[in-house]
C-alpha cells in the first residue's frame, strides 16, 4: 500500500502561525474570557455536501485542540439556517422568495437538521468532548438581543447598502407578507418609513397580495430575513464585550472574500467593541478549480458538459459512502487532524480528487506531526505547572478524550502556564475507568506530593463533573526534557 503523503505550500498566513488556533492567542492574551464559542452557520436546503460536514466537524476538533492547548472550556454552537429559499419565482420584474421557514411547519425543520446533521454533531460531540447548541435563523432573529440590535444598523442603512450590495446599493431585507409568507428577494420595493429607538416601521410589495406594513420592535413585529452578509453584520455586532465567551466564526474559505464587505458595513457603522475572530477552513473544489457546488455539477451534467469532471457520488451525498456511518466519522476526522496537524495544510484548498484520495486511504494523522518532532501543548493550572518544572509531579492526570488517547509513549508533552512552558516526554500511558481506580496504580505522590489521596480526589471530583469521568481517565508518566536537546 502506497502512503498518501501530502504536501502544502506554504502562504502568508501558515507561515506566520505554528498551529491552526495561533490566530486565537491575540485575542486571548487581550481578554480574560472563560470559554471559547466556535460558530457555524449551515443553509437547511435538503441533503449537505461533504463540504458542509468538512467545516462543522472541523469546528468540534478546532474546539478540542483550543479546549487541550488554553485549557478554556470550548463549544459548538450551530445556526440551522431555515432562512435559505425552498423557492422563488419572479413577477412584474421582480424576485420573490418563500423560505423553508415560511414553507415548512418548525418541526420540519428541525426534522431536516435531525437527519442531516445530528448524527455527525453526535458522533463528533462523543470524539472530541466538545458539547454543541443548535439553534435556528428563525429563533436567533426572534432574539431581542438581534432584532434590537438590527434596528440600530438601520441608522445607518445606506452605508449599509453600499458595503452589501456594491451594485446597486439595498440593503436585502426580507420582511415576509404576513397573508402569505413571501418576500421580495433584492427589497427594491421596500421602503424604511420611520426609525426610532422603539423600532422600525417598513412597507414592503407583495406579489399577490400588494403593499403591506411591517412594524419591527425587539420584542415583536414579524419575521426579519436577512440576506447572508447582512445577517453576519447583525450577528457579529450581537456580541459584547461584557460576555465571558471569544466568539470564533468558523467558515468555509470563500468566506474570505465575501469578508471584505461586512467588514466595510461594519467600518460604516463604527467598528464593534468585540468583533468576533473568524477562521476560514478549507474549500473544496472541483476539478477545473471552481468551489464545489452541487448545483453547478447538476447543470453541467444535464448539459452534457464533462468539463467539470466526475465527482465521486459521497462527496455530493455522504449517505452514498462506501462504508458504515461511523467510518464516515473516522474519514472526517482523519481529514480534519490532518488539516489541523500543520497550519500549512489547513489555510489551504483542496480538490475532490485529493480528498478523495485521503479520506479513502487514510493514514494515522498523528505520523505527520509527530514527524515533524512538534510537541503537543497542554495547559495546566499554576500549582501544577510548577511541580512539573521542579520534577516533582511525574504523573498527569486528564480525561480520557478522543485527542488524549492519540498520545503514544516517547510523544513530546509541552505544558504552558501563561507564557511560561516545560517540555516533557511521555514514558508511560494508563487508561482507568475512575479516578479513584486510577489511585489504585499510580502513585499518589507522583500525581501530587503536596495532598493525600483524599484531598486529590475531592479537587478532581470539583474539576470533572461525573459525564466527564464517565468518558474514562488517562494518566502520562512524563520525564523533563532538556529544551536545547
Ligand atoms: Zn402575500
Amino acid at each position: 500500500m502506497t502512503e498518501t503523503t501530502l504536501r502544502s505550500p506554504n502562504t502568508v498566513l501558515a507561515n506566520a502561525v505554528q498551529d491552526t488556533i495561533d490566530v486565537l492567542r491575540p485575542r486571548l492574551l487581550a481578554s480574560n474570557v472563560g470559554r471559547i464559542s466556535f460558530t457555524v452557520g449551515t443553509q437547511i436546503n435538503g441533503r449537505p455536501h461533504l463540504g458542509t460536514h468538512l467545516v462543522q466537524s472541523l469546528a468540534f476538533l478546532l474546539g478540542e485542540r483550543a479546549r487541550d492547548e488554553y485549557g478554556i472550556e470550548t463549544t459548538v454552537d450551530f445556526c440551522a439556517l431555515d432562512n435559505s429559499p425552498a423557492e422563488t419565482i419572479r413577477s412584474n420584474g421582480r424576485k420573490y422568495q418563500l423560505t423553508y421557514h415560511h414553507k415548512l411547519s418548525g418541526g420540519s425543520v428541525l426534522g431536516l437538521v435531525t437527519e442531516h446533521y445530528t448524527p455527525l454533531f453526535d458522533a463528533m460531540e462523543r470524539k472530541t468532548g466538545v458539547p454543541y447548541t443548535v439553534i435556528t435563523y428563525t429563533e436567533q432573529q426572534n432574539s431581542p438581543e438581534f432584532r434590537a440590535e438590527f434596528i440600530r444598523t438601520l441608522e445607518f442603512l445606506d452605508e449599509i447598502g453600499a458595503w452589501l450590495s456594491p451594485a446597486t446599493g439595498t440593503a436585502h431585507i426580507r420582511l415576509p407578507c404576513p397573508a402569505c409568507g413571501w418576500a421580495e428577494k433584492h427589497a427594491g420595493g421596500t421602503r424604511l418609513l420611520d426609525l426610532d429607538d422603539s423600532g422600525a416601521l417598513f412597507e414592503a410589495c407583495c406579489h399577490e397580495h400588494g403593499r403591506y406594513e411591517a412594524d419591527i420592535t425587539p420584542l415583536s413585529g414579524g419575521y426579519i430575513d436577512l440576506a447572508t452578509l447582512y445577517r453576519n453584520v447583525v450577528k457579529e455586532r450581537t456580541y459584547r464585550t461584557d460576555d465571558d465567551t471569544l466568539h470564533v466564526m468558523i467558515k468555509g474559505g470563500d468566506w474570505a472574500y465575501g469578508c471584505q464587505l461586512v467588514d466595510g458595513a461594519h467600518s460604516a457603522i463604527g467598528r464593534p467593541e468585540s468583533a468576533p475572530l473568524r477562521i476560514f477552513t478549507p474549500q473544496i473544489l472541483g476539478s477545473d478549480g471552481g468551489k464545489l457546488s452541487k448545483s453547478l455539477l447538476r447543470e453541467a451534467a444535464e448539459a452534457g458538459d464533462a468539463a467539470v469532471g466526475t465527482t465521486s457520488e459521497w462527496l455530493l451525498n455522504p449517505a452514498e459512502w462506501p462504508g458504515t456511518q461511523s467510518d464516515y466519522v473516522d474519514a472526517l476526522t482523519y481529514l480534519g487532524e490532518l488539516m489541523l496537524s500543520d497550519p500549512k495544510h489547513f489555510y489551504r484548498s483542496y480538490t475532490t480528487t485529493a480528498l478523495e484520495a485521503l479520506m479513502t486511504t487514510r493514514q494515522p494523522a498523528r505520523n505527520q506531526s509527530q514527524a515533524q518532532g512538534r510537541p503537543r501543548s497542554m495547559a495546566i493550572y499554576k500549582p501544577y505547572f510548577d511541580m512539573i518544572a521542579k520534577g516533582e509531579k511525574t504523573v498527569e492526570v486528564r480525561v480520557a478524550y478522543d485527542s488524549m488517547k492519540r498520545i503514544r509513549v516517547g510523544d513530546l508533552l509541552k505544558f504552558t502556564c501563561r507564557q511560561e512552558s516545560c517540555l516533557t516526554r511521555v514514558t508511560r500511558i494508563g487508561r482507568y475507568r475512575t479516578f479513584r481506580e486510577m489511585f489504585g496504580t499510580e502513585k499518589v505522590e507522583a500525581v501530587n506530593p503536596h495532598a493525600t489521596e483524599a484531598e486529590q480526589l475531592k479537587a478532581i471530583h470539583a474539576i470533572f463533573p461525573p459525564e466527564k469521568e464517565a468518558l474514562g481517565v488517562i494518566t502520562f508518566e512524563i520525564e523533563r526534557v532538556d529544551i536545547d536537546a
